[in-house]
C-alpha cells in the first residue's frame, strides 16, 4: 500500500521534530521559504526550559508558566508542556543531543520569571543552532523543497488536501497529502524592529485564516527588551540569559532602570521590562546592559561576543551593551487542540504558529523551544494513531487572484505603520486609524513579494481587530485609555 503523504511547511525545530518521528513510515515533504537553516529556531540563544532536577518539578514549571502568562493560559496545555518537557529532553539526550554541562551535570541557566535555574543550553548561547542541526542531520528520508513559499492551503470541501507554493521565479508548484502541517513560526518581520529571521512574516497565520481555520489570542505579541542597538538600528538579540547571569539594565548615568519597578528587578516578566525600557527611551534616555557581574562572559556567550565584535561594540572596556526592545514572539496563533489539530480536517499547526494556549498572555522565557519539541511529538503521535484509509486526490486549484497592478504598500512602510499601531503600547485611536489605512489595499498572489506583503496585511488586520476587542491591558497587550496627545 502506498504510504500516506505528509506535507510540512517550515524547517524550524517544530517541523523537524515532527518530520524525524514520521519519516520512516510516511512519505514526508518539507517546504521551506528560505534555506533550511533560515528559521527563528536557528537563532534561539538562551535555551530550553524543563524541570530536570530533583528540587524542581513540572508543577513548579507549570506555576511559573501560568504566572508569566497572566493566568490566561489553558491549564491542560501547560500541564502537557511541563510534564512532557523532561521526557522529550531525556529522549533527545538519549539520542545524542549534547547540552552544556558543569561538573558532569546539566548546566542550567536562570531567566526572567523562573523561580529557579531550569534552562538547558548548548554551545553556550547557540542552543537553537545546535538543536536544529542535530535534528536536521538525522532527516535522511525527506523530500526537501527549499526557497519555496507556501501561498495557499488547497481544500476539497472542508478537508485540507494540499499546498500551493511559489518559487523565487514566481512559478507555482502544488503538493498533495493526507496531512498538512503548518510549522511556519511567528510574525516578527511584520515589525520594523525585530529579533526574527528574514522569512518569519506571519505566512502560516494568513494561510490558515484564508483557508477558514480559527485563530486565537492574536493581540498577544511579546517584545524582547534587549536587542543590540547602535545608531538607530537593531542587530539581533542579547539573550535574557545574560541578565540571568547577573547583568543589569542601567541608564547612561549608571542608575538601575528596574529599581522600584518590579520585585524581580531585571528578571521581571518580559512585558514589564520591555514597557519600562520603551518609556525610558521615549523620554530620551539611552539604556544599557551592564555586564561586569557576568562571570566568563565571552565563554558563556560566544555567539553574542562574536556579534558585539562584528559591530565593534567596546564592551570589554565599558562593560556596557546598548539595548532596545523589539518584536520577538507571538503567543497567539492558529487555534489547535493538544494534538496540533486545527479547526480544518487534515490541517495541523505546531510550534510558534500554533495557539495551544500554553503561553497565555505572555510567554515564559525558553518555553517556546520546549513547545516546538513537545507538540512536534504530539502531532506525530496523533497521525500515527489515526491512519487515513483513502488517499486525497488532486482537485483543480483555483488560480490565485490575478490583479494586474494590485495596490499594495511598500514593505518598509507597512512595517513602520504596524510598529506605530501594534507596538508595545496601543491606543484605540491608533488601532482604528490603522484599520482604516489597511482598508485601501488589495491582496494578491502573483509573486513571492506580493504574497508576502498580502499575508502581512491580512495578519496585521487580524492583530489590530483582536487588540481593539480587548479593551483592558493584559500581559503583552497594553492598551492606553483615552486619546494620547
Ligand atoms: C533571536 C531569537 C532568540 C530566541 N531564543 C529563544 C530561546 O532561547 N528559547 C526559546 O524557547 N525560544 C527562543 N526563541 C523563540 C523560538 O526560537 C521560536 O519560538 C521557535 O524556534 C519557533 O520554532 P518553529 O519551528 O515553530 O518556527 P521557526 O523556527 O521560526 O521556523 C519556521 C519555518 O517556517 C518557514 N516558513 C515561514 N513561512 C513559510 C512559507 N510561507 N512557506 C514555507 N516556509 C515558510 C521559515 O522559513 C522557517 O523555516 C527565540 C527567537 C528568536 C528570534
Amino acid at each position: 500500500m502506498a504510504k500516506e503523504r505528509i506535507i510540512i511547511i517550515g524547517s524550524g525545530i517544530a517541523g523537524c521534530t515532527a518530520a524525524l518521528r514520521l519519516m520512516q513510515e510516511y512519505d514526508v515533504t518539507i517546504i521551506t521559504k528560505g534555506s533550511k537553516e533560515e528559521s527563528n529556531s536557528m537563532l534561539a540563544q538562551g535555551g530550553v526550559a524543563a524541570a530536570m532536577t530533583k528540587n524542581d518539578s513540572p508543577k513548579k514549571h507549570f506555576s511559573d508558566t501560568f504566572r508569566a502568562g497572566c493566568y490566561h493560559n489553558k491549564p491542560l496545555a501547560v500541564r502537557e508542556l511541563t510534564t512532557s518537557g523532561p521526557i522529550v529532553i531525556q529522549k533527545l539526550i538519549a539520542a545524542g543531543m549534547s547540552f552544556d554541562q558543569e561538573n558532569d551535570e546539566l548546566a542550567l541557566g536562570l531567566e526572567g520569571a523562573h523561580q529557579m535555574p531550569r534552562i538547558l543550553h548548548a554551545g553556550g548561547d547557540q542552543t537553537g543552532k545546535f538543536l536544529t542541526t542535530f535534528l536536521q542531520n538525522q532527516l535522511t528520508k525527506i523530500n526537501w523543497h527549499e526557497h519555496l513559499m507556501a501561498t495557499e492551503i488547497i481544500k476539497d470541501h472542508d478537508q485540507a488536501i494540499g499546498v500551493c507554493a511559489l518559487d523565487t521565479k514566481n512559478q507555482l508548484h502544488t503538493f498533495y497529502g493526507e496531512h498538512i502541517i503548518l510549522a511556519t513560526g511567528g510574525l516578527g518581520q511584520l515589525f520594523p524592529v525585530t529579533t526574527n529571521a528574514r522569512t518569519i512574516s506571519g505566512d502560516g497565520l494568513a494561510l490558515a485564516y484564508i483557508a477558514g481555520a480559527k485563530l486565537a489570542d492574536m493581540e498577544f505579541i511579546q517584545f524582547h527588551p534587549t536587542l543590540l542597538y547602535l545608531n538607530g538600528h537593531c542587530y539581533g538579540l542579547i539573550s535574557e540569559a545574560v541578565r540571568g547571569e547577573g547583568a543589569k539594565l542601567i541608564r547612561k548615568d549608571g542608575t538601575a532602570v528596574m529599581e522600584g519597578v518590579h520585585s524581580s528587578l531585571d528578571l521581571a516578566p518580559r512585558d514589564v521590562v520591555s514597557a519600562t525600557l520603551s518609556q525610558e527611551i521615549e523620554h530620551g534616555e539611552s539604556v544599557f546592559l551592564e555586564i561586569s557581574a557576568v562571570k566568563n562572559f565571552e565563554k558563556r556567550f560566544p555567539a553574542i561576543t562574536a556579534s558585539l565584535d562584528k559591530h565593534q561594540v567596546p564592551f570589554r572596556e565599558t562593560k556596557r551593551i546598548p539595548v532596545h526592545p523589539g518584536a520577538h514572539f507571538l503567543m497567539g496563533g492558529v487555534r489547535t487542540d493538544l494534538n496540533g489539530k486545527t479547526s480544518i480536517s487534515g490541517l495541523y499547526a505546531i510550534g510558534e504558529v500554533a495557539n495551544t494556549g500554553v503561553h497565555g498572555a505572555n510567554r515564559l522565557a525558553s518555553n517556546s523551544l520546549l513547545e516546538t519539541l513537545v507538540f512536534g511529538e504530539k502531532v506525530a503521535d496523533y497521525i500515527e494513531s489515526h491512519p487515513v484509509k483513502q488517499r486525497n486526490q488532486p482537485v483543480s486549484v483555483s488560480k490565485p487572484k490575478l490583479l494586474q497592478s494590485p495596490h499594495l504598500p511598500e514593505k518598509q512602510k507597512l512595517q513602520e505603520k504596524i510598529g506605530e499601531a501594534l507596538g508595545i503600547t496601543r491606543t484605540e485611536e491608533k488601532l482604528t486609524e490603522f484599520l482604516s489605512w489597511l482598508e485601501s489595499f488589495d491582496t494578491a498572489n502573483n509573486s513571492f513579494e506580493e504574497a508576502e506583503i498580502s499575508h502581512m496585511l491580512i495578519v496585521a488586520k487580524i492583530i489590530a481587530t483582536s487588540a481593539k476587542k480587548r479593551t483592558e491591558s493584559l500581559g503583552a497587550h497594553r492598551i492606553l485609555k483615552g486619546v494620547i496627545k
